[in-house]
């Protein structure tokens, strides 16, 4: 199979109708570099900035911070890199950033996490734009917010991306070419202020891990619960349209960047709810286009509609003999 996906690497995911797929790669540190060009992603629709957080003993400089910034947005070349802000909290906990409050947060998957830490220790933000932002100098930058609950988030954490950008053009530097700030949609509320988070930004990217968690009340690190709920359940799948018919017309492009769009029956489900962007682990790349080739995006959004007005007994069942009669 290995053998089969090297072949995959050059051949771009089409379905078989004729539309293009975009397949790209979710990334952290800067060994995962050299997997953009192995696997033959169409770019890095996720990076994990809080990696670099995570590994090291002590607070990331600016400089180190721009480094490895700059190192992944020359290796993608042409291919965008959507940068996520730092995910800290919860269970990515980095002890020397932790005070006192958060070490008691109880639920820490729903505390002091992300974006709401991100606005509070602002420093840390503003470090952060400002080493994407230099890093990005005379190129496209994608800035990426976790955890926006609600869209002022969302305001905040741009503004401080624009205020460090002033103060790069007070210095004359050479600024990015473009800015495309975009948010995740992780937090089931943000679903319900689309038509006032929308316009504000350029792309959204549904972070199905958390949402899964968050949705069905089931925390995401419980290993007695990882079985239980399923992706191709009713309720996520209803839940995911929803939000793809909420973005159609709107100059928005939407994405799924969680572990779900990795898995075979799930994409497949997720093409026929009108995804067409998918992030995903480097491994499932090659797997992922092999699927899309094989699909016809009609046919797969008539029976999905179908299932979710009618939901069947057991969805993944029945999407599994659905794909097997098609050879798919
Ligand atoms: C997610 O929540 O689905 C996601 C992509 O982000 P992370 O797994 O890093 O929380
Ligand atoms: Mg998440």
């Amino acid at each position: 199979r290995q053998a089969d996906y090297a072949k995959l690497r050059d051949v771009e995911p089409f379905t078989r109708c004729g539309t293009r797929i975009q397949v790209m790669m979710n990334a952290g540190l800067r060994e995962d570099i050299s997997n953009l060009n192995l696997v033959g992603a169409d770019g890095i629709g996720l990076f994990r900035t809080e990696f670099q957080f995570l590994v090291s003993a002590t607070l990331p400089q600016r400089e180190r911070q721009f480094r490895l910034y700059r190192d992944v947005i020359d290796a993608a070349g042409d291919r965008p890199v959507i940068f996520r802000t730092v995910d800290i909290g919860g269970d990515k906990a980095v002890p020397y950033l932790r005070s006192g409050e958060a070490e008691n947060d109880e639920n820490p998957a729903m505390g002091w996490r992300a974006l709401r830490l991100a606005l509070e220790r602002d420093g840390l933000l503003k470090v952060q734009a400002r080493a994407l932002l230099e890093a990005a100098s005379g190129r496209s930058l994608y800035v990426m917010f976790p955890m926006v609950s609600e869209p002022w988030e969302f305001d905040a954490a741009k503004s401080v991306f624009e205020d460090q950008l002033a103060y790069l053009k007070s210095q004359k530097k050479v600024l990015p070419e473009a800015i495309h700030y975009g948010a995740m949609l992780e937090v089931p509320a943000l679903a319900e202020v689309l038509d006032q988070l929308l316009p504000r930004i350029s792309f959204l990217s549904i972070g199905t891990n958390d949402l899964t968690q968050f949705l069905f009340a089931a925390d995401r690190a419980n290993p007695k619960l990882a079985e239980r709920y399923d992706w191709l359940s009713p309720a996520i799948l209803r839940f995911l349209r929803r939000v793809s018919l909420a973005a159609v017309g709107q100059p928005v492009d939407l994405g799924i960047c969680g572990e779900m769009g990795g898995r075979q029956l799930e994409a497949l489900a997720l093409l026929g709810i009108g995804y067409r962007r998918l992030s995903i682990t480097p491994v499932s790349i090659g797997p992922i286009k092999e699927l899309v080739r094989q699909v016809d995006l009609a046919q797969i959004t008539e029976a999905m509609n179908g299932w979710l007005a009618h939901p069947p007994e057991n969805l993944r069942t029945t999407l599994a003999e659905w794909a097997a009669e098609r050879g798919i």
